[in-house]
């Protein structure tokens, strides 16, 4: 199975650095599904033999409303409900905010597993930087740096070896 893997978070926790370095394999310039492939939210990966689907949800984001009724974008919604692997990313450096708290609410309630991880996390301690994201309720936060690549491998393949 080739999972499809939705990167949320609000905006600016580093989802398009992590779609980019996890679509950078050859594979991610292959069109084997023309309809997906032409959208650029969209984009290939593979580990080994095990290929997988990303989809950068925050390219569907409209305006972005910083006060306390922001929801998440329909589009966004639906990307959550079609995907086999939700990565949900948080900003280490400026820890956890209200908006992540609704988006985790949102993500508790669908039946996709969720991988929680905290992004910017370089040069930081693992155990402190993803201390405060424990009461989100959604399981143990992974530290990850998307832009210098740290902990992006492993959390890959705990993903993919789900499926
Ligand atoms: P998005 O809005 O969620 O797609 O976030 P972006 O990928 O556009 O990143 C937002 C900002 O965070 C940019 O300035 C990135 O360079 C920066 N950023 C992304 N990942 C990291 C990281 O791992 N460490 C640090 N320090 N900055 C990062
Ligand atoms: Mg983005």
């Amino acid at each position: 199975m080739k999972p499809t893997i939705a990167l949320v978070g609000r905006p600016n926790v580093g989802k398009s650095t992590l779609f980019n370095r996890l679509t950078k394999s050859r594979d991610a310039l292959v069109a084997d599904q023309p309809g997906l492939t032409r959208d650029r939210h969209y984009g290939h990966g593979r580990v080994g033999d095990k290929p997988y689907l990303v989809v950068d949800t925050g390219g569907f984001e409209p305006v972005v409303d910083e006060g306390i009724m922001f929801e998440m974008a329909k589009q966004t919604l639906q990307a959550v409900d079609e995907a086999d692997a939700i990565v949900f990313i948080v900003d280490g450096r400026t820890g956890l905010t209200p908006h992540d708290k609704i988006i985790a609410n949102r993500l508790r309630q669908g039946s996709r597993p969720v991988w929680l991880a905290v992004n910017k996390a370089e040069g930081m301690n693992r155990a402190v930087v993803t201390s405060e994201f424990f009461e989100l309720g959604l399981g143990e936060p992974v530290a990850i740096s998307a832009s210098h690549g740290e902990g992006v491998r492993t959390l890959l393949n705990e993903i993919l070896e789900r499926f």
